[in-house]
């Protein structure tokens, strides 16, 4: 189904007022995990400003410790909630648990399934009974062939609001957190209809490099990019080396606005 074989079209999903996988270029912005709502405000006030129309945040985090902050779950959901209404922004965050769904969705216009879920085939099955939009990540280590197969689980119960994104694989390099891989970019374009994100954040884990990559991502036909925004990353809960404070935020977004590649 989610072959372009089989729709030649690209498939543009409506989130709120955006459309992903029109025209235009799309970017989804905020903290790696929703710590408080004053945490959240100032992240949803700084999107509000700069134009950005998607609000991540995690609050079922899939951490590799189990001693490290797990998320606030479902009072996560209701502060990004309130957030985004507070700001007319969208709101999009990670379920890990089938179980969650039905509890979590009244709070989000999108439900992330995250790397480490991609191969969890009963999330992707309930993802798919519902109607409510999903970005889908790549799994650490799957093949472009895996990654579809899930997206073919979610859409094969009905559930056609399915967008990728490319988080960044497990190479052998350790300069980046992971290598991102900017050819499955036109390998999704071209195999798939769905819309292809591009998560500058995840998949470098460096602050430094995050507008070339998200231009060469653009480039390569990205519909849209995931960057994680912190007001002071310092004191992170998780992810602390590699979020954006405010004022980078927007330098950011600036670049990749003038390269001319958001459309
Ligand atoms: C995230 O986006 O919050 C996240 C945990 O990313 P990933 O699943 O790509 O590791
Ligand atoms: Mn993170």
């Amino acid at each position: 189904i989610v072959s372009r074989k089989n729709q030649p079209d690209s498939t543009v999903i409506k989130v709120k007022d955006t459309l992903v996988g029109g025209k235009a270029s799309i970017m989804v912005a905020g903290p790696c995990s929703v710590e408080s709502y004053q945490q959240t405000r100032e992240v949803g006030a700084a999107l509000k400003e700069a134009g950005v129309p998607i609000l991540r945040g995690g609050a079922f985090k899939p951490r590799t410790s189990p001693y490290d902050f797990q998320g606030l779950g479902i009072e996560g959901l209701q502060i990004l909630k309130r957030v985004g209404d507070e700001f007319g922004l969208a709101t999009i965050s990670e379920i890990v648990d089938p179980r969650h769904l039905e509890e979590a969705i009244p709070y989000i216009d999108i439900i992330q399934i995250g790397a480490r879920n991609m191969h969890n085939f009963e999330l992707l099955k309930a993802a798919g009974e519902t109607r409510t939009p999903v970005l889908l990540k790549r799994g650490l280590a799957a093949t472009m062939e895996e990654f579809l197969h899930a997206a073919e689980y979610i859409v094969s119960r009905g559930n056609t609001q399915v967008m990728l994104i490319e988080r960044g694989i497990r190479t052998y390099e350790k300069w980046t957190r992971n290598t991102l891989d900017i050819s499955a970019v036109p390998i999704l374009k071209k195999e798939s209809h769905l819309p292809v994100l591009v998560d500058v954040t995840h998949s470098t884990g460096r602050k430094d490099i995050l507008a070339p990559c998200a231009k060469a991502a653009l480039a390569a036909g990205a519909d849209g990019i995931m960057v994680e925004v912190h007001p002071n990353p310092a004191v992170a809960l998780s992810d602390a080396q590699q979020q954006l404070n405010i004022p980078e935020f927007h330098k950011f977004l600036s670049e990749v606005k003038e390269s001319g590649l958001f459309k």
